[in-house]
């Protein structure tokens, strides 16, 4: 069985592949050494993806804070200063 990650013709045997019920083969289309790779690869840049998204929800909402209560910051901001 060829593995469609790596391409390598490697026996169709538990040794190589992980057997997948959800597959029609029944074994799942990346040999063991590739499907431990990816997952090893994938674990930081899944977390810094999550970060990125917090990180932008964040942002969209203390925009939304801002604008909503635009005024009240307009005039904080005016009045930084003025007890001096
Ligand atoms: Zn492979």
């Amino acid at each position: 069985m060829i593995c469609t990650k790596c391409g390598r013709d490697k026996p169709e045997t538990e040794k190589y592949f992980y057997r997948d019920k959800r597959e029609k083969s029944g074994w799942k289309f990346w040999c063991r050494l590739c499907s431990k790779n990816n997952t090893k690869k994938n674990n930081p840049a899944k977390s810094n993806r999550e970060k990125e998204a917090r990180y932008k929800r964040a942002k969209r909402i203390m925009r939304r804070l801002y604008l909503m209560h635009r005024e009240i910051f307009n005039e904080i901001i005016e009045h930084i200063g003025d007890e001096e």
